[in-house]
């Protein structure tokens, strides 16, 4: 009987992982886009989704490489491509901005280097997470997205 009862338990513990996995933030989530290397992708209504799973990917793995981090690093991280300029809290709107409970949201601008620096430099946020004035000199290079 336990054996059945722990074999249950089992089954329900898969079943809630699977469904964490399709349908986060409990239920359907039109803005749900894929989990990408352990981060979970979100995207605003009326940004082109064309390519942008790959590029996500390709980009959360140059960064990993920049920081020399490992995907346990970001793991849990959810990330909103919004379609307009991000609220951080400053006077100002901008294109990408790291929150807590990990997570980012960034803006969907037009050239792909710029985005794959802006996610770079929003992800070095979760991985160094204790510099948000960009003392370590890796930021230098992940910083200059803001003149692309
Ligand atoms: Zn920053």
């Amino acid at each position: 009987m336990i054996q059945i009862l722990a074999a249950v338990a089992a089954l329900l513990f898969l079943a809630g992982c699977g469904a964490a996995l399709s349908a986060p933030a409990g239920g359907h989530d039109p803005t749900f886009l894929a989990v990408i290397d352990g981060v979970e992708v979100h995207v605003d209504p009326g940004v082109d989704t064309a390519g942008l799973a790959e590029e996500v990917g390709r980009a959360i793995q140059r960064s990993l490489a920049y920081w020399s981090a490992t995907p346990e690093a970001i793991a849990g991280v959810r990330l909103y491509v919004r379609a307009e300029g991000i609220n951080c809290g400053h006077p100002w709107l901008s294109t990408g901005c790291t929150f807590p409970e990990k997570r980012i949201e960034i803006m969907p601008v037009p050239d792909p280097p710029c985005r794959t620096l802006l996610l770079c430099h929003e992800l070095g946020h979760i991985i160094l997470p204790n510099d948000g004035m960009h003392t370590d000199p890796r930021w230098a290079d992940t910083y200059s997205v803001n003149g692309c």
